[in-house]
């Protein structure tokens, strides 16, 4: 095996193992100094050569290079390695710093975070219990604590857990809806311990027609299925109707089903509409169902000072998702869950005699794996605690107020603008509009030519964008998460976005000509 060219230093422990010069520990800090110089220098350099957020290469062109990688073949040092990552890996990466990125709900990320990313994987603490953390689970927990006093959730009351992102905090929300209703309302039965009632096979989940997947995949590894949640249809912004809802309701009922939660979301993906909470709690309230905020996206009004408004009623939820990755300037992965009643984490505790035995909680050791789904896990709260103890939460409040104002700003500039037709008025940081051709009644030929801008756009990673579609007809997306970006370099996009279209458009009738001429030629020819 080969020990590399990292240097190993006069103090390094002699043993027989190639890997030992690699180890982290305290004879080997030359080698974790230069290895850490190494990435520092790889990143500026990047850094410095990025000009676009992508470099519009194909999958297929990309995989080319994989193939000639040997995993059974290691390389000579780090250096190798990392020369070999920046043509596999950066050379080709989606840069979300850059200003011309703005796809997916991706925020260019703080440096003190990054900071925290290296110091929790060298000391790899993993938060499930005490006795694999000591501070770090008091960090989290401290967190989780801020968090849900900024929902406006009672302290000591409610409690909550970090997650990989808002698709396990949603199945976390679904899963205790689930498990409570069962226990509510049929006589303490414990899915748990007992599994499903048999009356599993009516539940259902409401939720609007714009939002996140993930509810519909919850519902199925919950053993209900896709089919157990019901769309509700949303108003002109995109917003849950209550009125829908109340009739979803109904008709359930009368249909025999049962209603088990309502999942209300504070910022949906494509619109960030938020919905009425306070009208669904009401109905909530009515039919006894769990109500699920679902605040991945929109988390970042809670600590907005001009728009926390906006989610009022965010208390009244029974549980609720959080992505510090999405708009709190964090890097992957960074959320958590949060329930208004700890209590409801009870039907995610095992006590494992050899991990968190029931004892240790007896006796008030801080175990988190007690209430997570996973059991090893990351320290995903310090970077979060590092942004916080550095900047206050006013400062990252300040920088989505500004991606929301960018938003607006963008919106009023090309409101009138004849090529371009907005879905609706933004209503947080994201934008949904399509390129309007001459010839607006061919539905097919706008979605050919709005998905083809959105084509030749990723291929020449001139700008990263995004699309989605509105009763089957495609739009382009912008979100905006960035914010250094300025309303020039977004202007500057859409004004790609016009000129891409206005030039597919008349290659589309250059072709038709050509066609038509080419048709009539060979009909002559009969
Ligand atoms: C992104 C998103 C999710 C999923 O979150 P991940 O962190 O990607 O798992 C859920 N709900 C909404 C509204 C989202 O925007």
């Amino acid at each position: 095996m080969n020990s590399g060219a990292i240097p190993t230093g006069e103090t390094h422990r002699q043993s027989g193992l190639g890997i030992q010069p690699s180890l982290f520990n305290d004879a080997n800090q030359a080698s974790l100094n230069s290895a850490i110089t190494a990435v520092t220098q790889l990143v500026g350099k990047t850094l410095g050569s990025v000009e676009q957020p992508f470099s519009g290469i194909s999958p297929a062109q990309l995989a080319k290079e994989f193939r000639a990688v040997d995993l059974e073949q290691p390389l000579d040092d780090l250096g190798a390695v990392l020369q070999e990552i920046s043509r596999l890996y950066l050379r080709d990466a989606v840069y979300f710093h850059h200003p011309d990125y703005l796809a997916h709900l991706n925020p260019p990320v703080l440096i003190e975070s990054i900071a925290a990313e290296l110091l929790q994987a060298a000391f790899n603490t993993a938060v499930d219990t005490w006795d694999q953390s000591g501070g770090a689970t008091l960090i989290e927990q401290k967190l989780v604590d801020w968090t849900l006093s900024r929902i406006g959730f009672e302290p000591g009351k409610a409690d909550g857990v970090f997650t990989s992102g808002g698709t396990q905090s949603n199945l976390m929300g679904m899963l205790l809806a689930r498990d409570h209703y069962c226990e509510a309302h049929f006589s303490g039965h414990r899915v748990q311990t007992q599994g499903l009632p048999l009356e599993a096979a009516k539940f259902r989940i409401f939720t609007s027609s714009v939002s996140h997947f993930s509810i519909q995949k919850s519902a199925a590894l919950l053993g209900l299925g896709f089919d157990a949640v019901i769309p509700v249809a949303v108003d002109t912004q995109f917003r849950m109707d209550p009125r829908a809802l109340a009739a979803a309701l109904l008709a359930s009922r009368e249909r025999g089903e049962i209603p088990i939660a309502v999942v209300a979301t504070m910022g949906t993906t494509d619109f960030g509409s938020i919905d009425p909470i306070e009208d669904i709690s009401a109905l909530c309230r009515q039919y006894q169902l769990w109500l699920h905020a679902d605040a991945a996206y929109g988390c970042g009004l809670l600590v907005s000072e001009k728009y926390r408004s906006r989610i009022e009623g965010i208390d009244l939820a029974d549980s609720v998702t959080v992505d510090y990755h999405k708009s709190f300037l964090q890097p992957v992965a960074c959320s958590a869950f949060i329930a208004r009643n700890h209590s409801h984490l009870d039907c995610i505790t095992y006590h494992a005699d050899y991990l968190n035995p029931l004892s240790q909680s007896e006796e008030g050791t801080p175990n988190l794996v007690c209430k997570s789904l996973q059991t090893t896990r990351r320290f995903d709260a310090l970077k979060l605690w590092f942004s916080l103890r550095r900047h206050g939460a006013s400062a990252i409040g300040d920088a989505f107020t500004h991606v929301i104002d960018m938003a607006a700003a963008v919106y009023h500039r090309f409101a009138e603008e004849q090529s371009i037709e907005f879905a609706q008025p933004p209503q947080m940081s994201t934008l949904v509009f399509r390129y309007t051709t001459d010839n607006p009644q061919d539905i097919e030929q706008q979605n050919r030519i709005n998905s083809s801008i959105r084509k030749t756009l990723t291929n020449s990673g001139r700008a990263m964008i995004a699309s989605t579609k509105i009763d089957g007809c495609v739009y382009l997306k912008f979100t905006l998460l960035n914010p250094s970006t300025e309303l020039e370099a977004i202007s500057s996009v859409l004004e790609t976005i016009i000129s891409t279209g206005d030039a597919l458009g008349a290659e589309e009738k250059m072709l038709n000509a050509v066609g038509a001429t080419s048709r009539a030629q060979s009909t002559e020819a009969y």
